[in-house]
């Protein structure tokens, strides 16, 4: 069929079921590519997490911010109005992209004719990069690389767009030092819920910016964003150490993550940790590392009630760096407390440390493991609860499986800046708490494997904190209830965000898929949205 007569066909569609009274042809002007192919639709239906579906009536193939605007401006300026989310690279866990009976916006990928979306744009001297909000990370890195420079905080995982993770706040080992990814933006352009495109900085549309920074897609769509960038090692020395005890790993992940304010080479460029509780789990997908020349037995390492912890650091280094590496390395590793003989080395390019997720990825999904459902539950431990988290989860709810990675590492919140819309908790320092599970459909003969095991066992997670007083926020958060929202952004941030929500996008039209506000098309009150 010609793609004309097809855009044709989703305009009368949308005009039909959502009554919208606008003229086809205004939105037969939209530069990009608005499609009801069956392939479009099913695929902006689910996410990574591949626990709940929500068809969109549409999917919107943009080439440019003025196509998102116009398309905005469709949403809410005409009729009954329909949703409109966002979407990046779908990575979402809980529907979070989605937009059931709207049309959601495929940032990510190629443009509405295969071609590529605006190039980054690196100003060297600035130190900065601009990105369109559904660039991958990983082409931000690619691109940054050219001019010997990268961006100074990360996620583990680079198949993630800009505005995917912006939305959010973006974390990795490099937050304790860098703050999150949201603390390293300059500037943003941005289609509002009501179709404007503004430009927003810490000096210009403070409010704006501030808002859509962890904003969950709740007050516009990010269509540029400006990055900081640092000079780019070429190598990284990658090191695990094991621990039997709790309090000595944690002990020592909260002495690196101290060391942020010291010169680079007393201090370590990235801290992480991961949980191992069970034998199989030590040469899994992350920990690919020990295996095969160095395998671990966890029973020879006399743990603490059959759990241990593994801390994982880096030192980044390049040629002018090369002679001090091994000498800065030995300095920071001899004071802490971990397993004399457990020390895990390995020597890698920077680019291979960073997209190190993406090996595993393949690993799993040459296995058919990638495609499964998540139920991946993150949150944000309180330093000063940590351990009672440990006693109860990790040594009690979890049991002898975990079905996957569990990270935890600590950060700084002074990395982070009050003014976003991210919620995290009221300590100086915090942890995050990553249980990164992956179900099978039928368990696959393992009980602890099937997606109901697991989000039970989350359940239990959070109602163990809430009956102990552990004051959690998830990142990343889901929840239904419009009043589970307010109790995790407390009243004062949710004030906030709720004022913000009324002046960016009063009609409440943008990621609904978050469950957060219903929309509201005035008369016509049951319109568009059907989750
Ligand atoms: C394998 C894997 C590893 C991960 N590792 C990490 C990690 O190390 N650190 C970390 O912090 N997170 C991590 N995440 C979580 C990830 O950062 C979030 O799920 C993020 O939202 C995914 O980005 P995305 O582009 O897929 O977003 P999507 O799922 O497409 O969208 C997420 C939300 O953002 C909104 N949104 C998307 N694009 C825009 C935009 N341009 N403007 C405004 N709103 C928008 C959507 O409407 C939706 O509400 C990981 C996820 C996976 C699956």
């Amino acid at each position: 069929m010609a793609p004309g007569f097809l855009l044709f066909l989703a305009i009368c569609k949308l005009i039909i079921t959502v009554g919208l009274n606008v003229e086809p042809t205004e939105l037969l002007q939209l530069g990009g590519r608005l499609s009801i192919e069956r392939s479009d639709v099913e695929s902006a239906s689910l996410d990574f997490g591949m626990m709940s579906r929500a068809e969109p009536l549409a999917v919107y193939h943009p080439s440019s911010a003025d196509d998102v605007a116009r398309l905005v401006r469709a949403a809410t300026g005409s009729g009954r109005g329909f949703t409109v989310s966002a979407r990046g690279h779908g990575h979402s866990i809980n529907g979070q992209a989605q937009a059931a009976g709207g049309v959601v916006i495929k940032m990510s990928g190629a443009g509405p004719g295969g071609e590529s979306r605006p190039a980054p744009r690196v100003a060297e001297e600035e130190r900065y990069v601009d990105v369109w909000g559904g660039e991958l990370w990983i082409d931000v890195l690619r691109s940054t690389l050219e001019r010997g420079l990268a961006p100074k905080s990360w996620t583990d995982y680079l198949y993630l767009s800009v505005g995917g993770t912006l939305s959010n706040g973006g974390i990795s080992g490099q937050a304790f030092n860098h703050g999150p990814q949201i603390s390293n933006v300059y500037e943003l352009d941005v289609v509002t819920g009501k179709g404007d495109i503004l430009t927003c900085s810490e000096e210009k549309n403070s409010q704006l910016f501030h808002a859509v920074l962890g904003g969950l897609g709740q007050f516009g769509i990010i269509t540029r964003a400006r990055i900081a960038l640092e000079p780019a090692p070429q190598r990284v020395r990658w090191i695990r150490v094991l621990y039997s005890n709790f309090s000595s790993f944690t002990r020592d992940q909260e002495y690196l993550t101290s060391l942020h304010g010291e010169p680079a080479s007393k201090k370590f460029d990235y801290v992480e940790g991961f949980v191992i509780v069970d034998e199989g789990l030590i040469n899994n997908w992350r920990s690919s590392f020990f295996s095969p020349l160095n395998p671990v037995k966890i029973s020879s390492l006399g743990t603490d009630g059959g759990v241990l912890y593994c801390l994982e650091v880096t030192k980044n280094y390049d040629e002018s760096t090369v002679d001090m590496v091994d000498q800065e390395v030995e300095y920071l590793l001899k004071d802490l407390d971990f397993i004399p003989t457990s020390v895990f080395t390995t020597d890698i390019p920077y680019v291979d440390f960073l997209d190190r997720v993406h090996k595993a990825e393949l690993k799993l999904r040459s296995k058919n493991l990638w495609e499964v459902p998540h139920p991946w539950l993150n949150l944000f431990v309180p330093r000063s609860r940590i351990a009672d988290f440990d006693r109860g989860v990790f040594k009690g709810i979890l049991g002898d499986k975990t079905s996957g990675p569990i990270l935890i590492y600590p950060m700084n919140k002074n990395k982070w800046d009050e003014r976003s819309s991210v919620v995290t908790p009221e300590e100086d320092v915090f942890y995050l708490v990553a249980l990164l599970r992956s179900a099978t459909v039928d368990g696959g003969g393992d009980a602890s494997r099937r997606l109901e095991y697991l989000a039970d066992q989350n359940r239990r997670i959070l109602k163990f904190c809430r009956d102990e007083g552990i004051e959690v926020k998830q990142y990343l958060p889901h929840y239904s209830k419009q009043e589970e929202w307010v109790g995790h952004f407390g009243e004062d941030k949710w004030a906030r965000f709720h004022r913000n929500k009324m002046e960016f996008d009063p009609k409440q039209i943008l990621s609904t898929g978050q469950r957060i506000f219903e929309p509201d098309f005035g008369s016509y009150p049951n319109a568009a949205q059907s989750s």
